[in-house]
């Protein structure tokens, strides 16, 4: 739909209706390059190009981004210890308060969807919609075939009698590793995680079920999402369909 100017901006996360007005007031406020110091002028809401006191901006209703979370930071709106991952989406995103899609460990990197779109969370998080969440693991001791087939198969955590499975369990080695591939006897390190669900510390928990342990966590995809490679470490940026997450 179309809105006022400062309503726009309002909805954006730039301030109070009334700093907002300010901003306009004070031509601090561009429309497709153009100053527009007229609060009330309308527009429409969405895909807007703004530039709003030198930060460049384009209006998203809802918001979508991805995040390529560093080490050190918690996914908690509350965080305690550690910095919170909002310290890293520019000032208007974080009054918008965006939702983490699941949470990632202080200590775990890599791919982290955030959103302001409730239903969407719902989608994206419900146990139901089973978005398989792709985890590179570097564990302390050596990664067996049989610890991975007793991943696919199922293990019990301490708070469920059920047995959670991984979706996909695989030994890799290193893309630094030249030539043909290590036979199954080549010792690795490295493991890569596929799981559906999105339970409380579950790599590291599955993980310590089979004998072994987690000494790095990374995420590298979410659904049919995939980290892009050029986003770096402690950068976000819009995620524009959803269609991109899930099928
Ligand atoms: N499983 C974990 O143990 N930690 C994470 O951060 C994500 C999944």
């Amino acid at each position: 739909g179309h809105e006022l100017l400062s309503q726009i901006l309002f909805a954006q996360g730039f301030g109070e209706r009334r700093v907002c007005d300010g901003l306009v007031l004070k031509g601090l406020v561009k429309v497709n390059g153009e100053v527009v110091d007229d609060p009330d002028a309308v527009f429409p809401e969405d895909r807007l190009v703004l530039d709003v006191d030198g930060l460049p901006w384009v209006t998203h209703v809802k918001a979508l981004v991805m995040l390529h979370k560093p080490a050190g930071y918690e996914c908690s709106l509350k965080p305690g210890a550690w910095p919170g991952v909002h310290n890293l989406l520019p000032v208007p995103l974080r009054r918008r308060g965006l939702q983490p899609v699941g949470r990632l460990d202080q200590d775990t990197t890599g791919l982290l969807l955030l959103t302001d779109d409730g239903p969407l969370l719902h989608k994206l998080t419900s146990p139901k919609k089973n978005v398989p969440k792709v985890y590179e693991v570097t564990c302390k001791h050596p990664v067996t075939q049989a610890m991975c087939d007793k991943l696919l198969k199922g293990v019990v955590l301490d708070d469920d009698p059920e047995p959670v499975a991984a979706h996909a369990a695989e030994r890799i080695w290193p893309p630094s590793v030249d030539g043909p591939p290590p036979d199954v006897d080549t010792e690795t390190l490295h493991l890569r995680l596929t799981l559906l669900q999105g339970k409380y510390h579950q790599v590291k928990r599955m993980v310590a079920a089979v004998g072994n342990r987690v000494e790095g966590l990374h995420r590298s995809s979410v659904g049919r999402l995939a980290l892009p490679e050029d986003l770096p470490v402690g950068q976000w940026c819009w995620v524009e369909d959803v269609a991109v997450v899930l099928p």
